[in-house]
C-alpha cells in the first residue's frame, strides 16, 4: 500500500491545482485519476481553447443554494490571481466579450500550466486508476483504485459532476459524501441545450444553424443578452445555455427577438417611408430572412404589406417578436451539458478549508459540490479558487 499525506480524486480543474498548491507547502501528494490524459474537461472545454477564467467573476455569478458560500474562496483567489499564474508561464490568451478570457492556441496549455506546477511542486499524478472505495481508518482514508491501495492522512475529492460520461463523469464524489454521511442535493444537467416538443420541432425545420441576439428570460426572471442558435434537435446557443441553469420542466421562456428595438415604433416609420413594402419583407432586415419566412409561412407572422396591418396585427407582431414563448420539451441532458447543478450540499461544507462538517480531513471541491457557475469562465475560476483554498489547508 503507498503512503501520501494527500490523495486527491480526479485530475481535473480544480484536483490538479489544489494538489500543487498542497505540494508547494511540502506535502507528499497524490492525484488518481481514471482517464488516459489529465485534464479531459479542460482540454474539451471553450471549443477546445479553453476560457480559463473571467475577469468579472463574483459571487452573484453562481448558483448555490447558500449563496455566501462561494465568497470566501473566490475574494482570496480572484481571476487576476490566475491571469498572474498563466502570465508567469509565457501563454498566449485573447479577452473576448463579457470578461472572457482564452487561450490563442489550445486548451492543451492550461493543462500543461497545471502539469508542470504539479511536477515542480513534487505531485505525482497517477492515470488509469479508478477510484473503487474509500475506507476511514485510524490514519486517516484507505482509498483503492484499480490499480492500487493508497493510505492518505487527507483526501480531496474533486471527481467533478456527471456532465459528458464519456470523458469520465462518475457520482463517486457523492456516493463517497453519502458514505460518510453528508447530504448531497439532487442533480440536474445545467448549460445545456433544450430539446422542443415535436410540433415545434416541425416548426423550426430547415432553420438549423441561424443565430439570433436576444434577450432570454426565464419565469424567475434571470435574463441573458447572448445568441441563441436554432440546432436540429432544439435550441442552443450561449444564452439557451445560461438560462437552462435557470429552467425547470415545464416552464417556458421567454425571447425577445429583437431587444434593442420596438417594433411598434419601427412600424410606425414604416408606414410613413414604405408602406406599400410587405411586412416580411421589411422584418427580414431586422431578423435572419429565413425565420421570418418560417414564421409566415406558419401564420405565426401575417403576411401583408405595412400599410395593411391593423393596431390588433401591430399588437400581436410585438407581442410576439418581443415576448415569443417556447415551452422546451427538456434538456439534451448530461451527453452534451457543460455542468451539474447541485451534488455535495454545502452546508456540509467549510466554505473556507472545504473540509467535510461531518468527517475530518475529507474535502470536496469543484463541480462535485453544490456551486455552478454561469457560461463564461466562471466554472473553472471557482475550480482553481477552491483548488488554492483547500491546498493550503490540507
Ligand atoms: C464541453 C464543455 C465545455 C466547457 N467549457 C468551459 C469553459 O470554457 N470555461 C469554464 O469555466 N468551464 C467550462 N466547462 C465546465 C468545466 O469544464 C467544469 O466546471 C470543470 O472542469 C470542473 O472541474 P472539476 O475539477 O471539478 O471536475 P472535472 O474537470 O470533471 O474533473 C474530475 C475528474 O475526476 C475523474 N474521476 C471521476 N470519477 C473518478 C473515479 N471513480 N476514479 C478516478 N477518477 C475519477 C474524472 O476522470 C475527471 O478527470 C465546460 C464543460 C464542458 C463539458
Amino acid at each position: 500500500m503507498k503512503q501520501t499525506d494527500v490523495l486527491i480524486i480526479g485530475a481535473g480543474a480544480a484536483g490538479l491545482m489544489c494538489a500543487a498548491t498542497a505540494g508547494y507547502r511540502g506535502k507528499s501528494v497524490t492525484v488518481v485519476d481514471m482517464g488516459k490524459k489529465p485534464g479531459r474537461k479542460i482540454l474539451i472545454s471553450g471549443g477546445g481553447r479553453c476560457n480559463f477564467t473571467n475577469e468579472n467573476a463574483t459571487p452573484d455569478n453562481y448558483l448555490c443554494q447558500n449563496p455566501h458560500f462561494v465568497k470566501s474562496a473566490l475574494s482570496r483567489y480572484s481571476a487576476q490571481d490566475f491571469i498572474e499564474l498563466v502570465d508567469r508561464h509565457g501563454l498566449n490568451y485573447h479577452h473576448k466579450t463579457l470578461g472572457q478570457l482564452f487561450c490563442d492556441d489550445s486548451a492543451q496549455d492550461i493543462v500543461d500550466i497545471l502539469m508542470t506546477e504539479c511536477d515542480w511542486a513534487g505531485v505525482s499524478v497517477n492515470l488509469r486508476s479508478e477510484v473503487l472505495t474509500v475506507e476511514k481508518n485510524d490514519s486517516g482514508y484507505k482509498v483503492t483504485t484499480s490499480g492500487e491501495s493508497y493510505q492518505c492522512q487527507s483526501l480531496v475529492v474533486a471527481s467533478g459532476g456527471l456532465t459528458m460520461p464519456k470523458l469520465g463523469a462518475s457520482p463517486i464524489g457523492y456516493k463517497i459524501a453519502e458514505q460518510f454521511g453528508l447530504n448531497v442535493l439532487p442533480t440536474t444537467a445545467a448549460l445545456v441545450p433544450f430539446t422542443l416538443h415535436d410540433h415545434d420541432k416541425q416548426r423550426f425545420d430547415g432553420l438549423s444553424g441561424i443565430s439570433v441576439d436576444c434577450l432570454v428570460s426565464s419565469q424567475c426572471g434571470t435574463q441573458f443578452r447572448e445568441n441563441i442558435l436554432f440546432t436540429h434537435r432544439g435550441l442552443s446557443g450561449p444564452a439557451i445555455l445560461q438560462i437552462s441553469s435557470f429552467w425547470q420542466a415545464g416552464q417556458s421562456i421567454a425571447i425577445n427577438l429583437l431587444p434593442e428595438t420596438n417594433i411598434e415604433e419601427v412600424i410606425e416609420q414604416w408606414r410613413e417611408e414604405s408602406p406599400k413594402k410587405a411586412l416580411k419583407n421589411m422584418l427580414a432586415t431586422l431578423l435572419p430572412k429565413s425565420f421570418i419566412e418560417a414564421m409566415v409561412k406558419q401564420q405565426e407572422i401575417v403576411d401583408r404589406n405595412i400599410n395593411q396591418l391593423t393596431k390588433a396585427d401591430v399588437a400581436a407582431l410585438s407581442e410576439y417578436l418581443h415576448q415569443w414563448q417556447i415551452k422546451p420539451n427538456g434538456t439534451e441532458g448530461y451527453r452534451t451539458a457543460e455542468v451539474t447543478l447541485g451534488g455535495v450540499d454545502t452546508d456540509e461544507l467549510s466554505s473556507k478549508t472545504f473540509e467535510s462538517k461531518k468527517a475530518i480531513n475529507l474535502y470536496f471541491i469543484g463541480e462535485v459540490i453544490d456551486v455552478t457557475g454561469w457560461l463564461g469562465g466562471y466554472n473553472f475560476q471557482i475550480a482553481w479558487a477552491q483548488g488554492v483554498a483547500c491546498g493550503q489547508v490540507v
